[in-house]
């Protein structure tokens, strides 16, 4: 099922504690330690299942990005997509850091402004816009990226309905080729629902000055979780090619390329990060060489992760309830579920499951790692191998920071767990545990079955 590659896997291959190193994990007499605090203690203080988020990596993560771009192009902007993650304290501290943002719902609009995220620095890249969606984003002067041509009237409308001048606008260009680490994540190509295809371009764009936008943009968002340099260098490549002949057919200065998301991050042990340098060399060089030959200086080059950021930022802390040996089989039974990560049973990605507390036993088991839902598709991890385990010991589920608490339900009316952040070694819990309560509040009972 899973269709990612690993061409940067061999033949250089990071040592498993440099690998854990890199996301700020390591044992000390045994105990796992994230960002220098005790995972076991955090267990025990604020129970379990519990989403643990580690401020300084997601701080570390963007600043390295952010430099690295800047090394190459200064006018650039790291949008954080904010479909990741989008708890209040992550979303601040990457406003700290002087983050842009990009959002896929007003929903998520709404939580900037309630992290104190302006509106100039969001991108709203929606999908199937509604005309309230476009009525709350013209009225808090959020920049629209279209996805359709047929949006354009409405939107029009909904700016003159407003009073409202006609500014920047952009458009998701489906560059027809896509990449990531799962069919549901990538996100181009013909049969796909985003975007316009090369074959409309000129026709969005005309059309757009003909309704009044003054100013443009473009944007392509291809995929998610890419390791190989090579999937960025094609569509950036084909990319290019159609912002060329858009600015050349129709005359137009754009304002910024947005070259979207889809940074993958190493899940398996030993797995090579992405390699910057290469994509560096694939986008912001290339786009940087280009907008030099053809004169067309100041455009702001704009990129949007999301998983780069606060995927490896963040674990969970689950329990062992049951050891359940079948005859055939070995299951440790865990208090998280998919209800907690549900990205192994959607996708069926991998992540990497470890123990809190190493035990003085040698022998290593192999162990399906299962949740507590009623769906046999209920597993984090098949034939993990694991140091012997008990009922009661705590293991760390991994890479939890990106599309983990933001994809989570209460399905089996199980309320969510609550989040914590560790920051200079202490912790602070930044969202509480949903409860019983929280889960019916907004039921209503009909006179006749009071
Ligand atoms: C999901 C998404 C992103 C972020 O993708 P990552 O793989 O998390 O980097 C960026 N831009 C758009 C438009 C998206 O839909």
């Amino acid at each position: 099922m899973e269709i990612i590659k690993f061409p940067n896997l061999l033949p250089i291959m990071m040592d498993y504690e440099e690998w854990l190193k890199s996301k700020d994990l390591e044992y000390r007499e045994g105990i796992l330690y994230m960002a220098g605090v005790n995972t076991v203690d955090i267990a025990e203080k604020y129970g379990t299942p519990i989403y643990v988020i580690n401020e300084d990596l997601i701080r570390k993560r963007y600043k390295t990005l952010k430099k690295e771009l800047d090394s190459v192009y200064k006018n650039n902007q790291i949008h954080f997509a904010v479909k990741a993650n989008s708890n209040l304290s992550v979303l601040k501290i990457l406003k700290s850091q002087g983050a842009y943002f990009d959002c896929s719902s007003t929903g998520e609009i709404y939580a900037c402004f309630k992290a104190g995220i302006s509106s100039e620095k969001i991108i709203y890249t929606g999908n199937m816009f509604t005309n309230e969606d476009f009525k709350f984003a013209v009225e808090n002067d959020i920049l629209v990226n279209l996805d359709s041509i047929s949006q354009l009237k409405r939107l029009s409308k909904v700016y003159e309905d407003l009073g409202k001048e006609k500014n920047l606008i952009s458009f998701r260009i489906n560059p027809e080729f896509g990449a990531g680490h799962h069919s549901h994540t990538i996100t181009a190509g013909k049969d796909i629902k985003f975007g316009i295809l090369d074959n409309q371009v000129i026709e969005a764009y005309s059309k757009a000055r003909e309704y009044g936008f003054k100013k443009f943009g473009t944007h392509i968002h291809v995929g998610s979780g890419i390791l190989d340099p090579n999937d960025f260098d094609k569509a950036s490549e084909k990319y290019l090619t159609i912002v060329m002949k858009l600015a050349d057919t129709l005359d137009i200065k754009f304002d910024f390329v947005d070259f979207g998301g889809g940074l993958g991050i190493p899940y398996r042990p030993k797995e090579v990060p992405l390699d910057l340098e290469e994509y560096k060399k694939v986008v912001i060089k290339r786009f940087k060489d280009l907008i030099e030959k053809v004169d067309m200086d100041q455009v702001d080059f704009k990129i949007e992760p999301g998983r780069y950021i606060t995927a490896e930022a963040s674990i969970i802390l689950t329990q062992i309830n049951t050891i359940k040996d079948n005859g055939y089989k070995l299951f440790a039974g865990v208090d998280a579920g998919f209800n907690t990560l549900i990205r192994p049973t959607m996708y069926g990605s991998y992540h990497h499951i470890i123990v809190c507390k190493k035990n003085s036993k040698e022998k290593t088991q192999k162990y399906d790692v299962v949740g507590p839902i009623c769906e046999s598709g209920d597993v984090f991890g098949k034939d993990r191998e694991l140091p012997e385990l008990f009922e009661g010991d705590y293991l760390a589920i991994l890479d939890a920071g990106a599309y983990g608490f933001t994809m989570s339900s209460p399905y089996n009316s199980r309320p969510r767990p609550a989040e914590v952040l560790l920051n200079d070694q202490k912790s602070y819990l930044i969202r509480k545990a949903e409860t019983f309560d929280d889960l019916l509040s907004h039921q209503e009972i009909p006179d006749h079955l009071k």
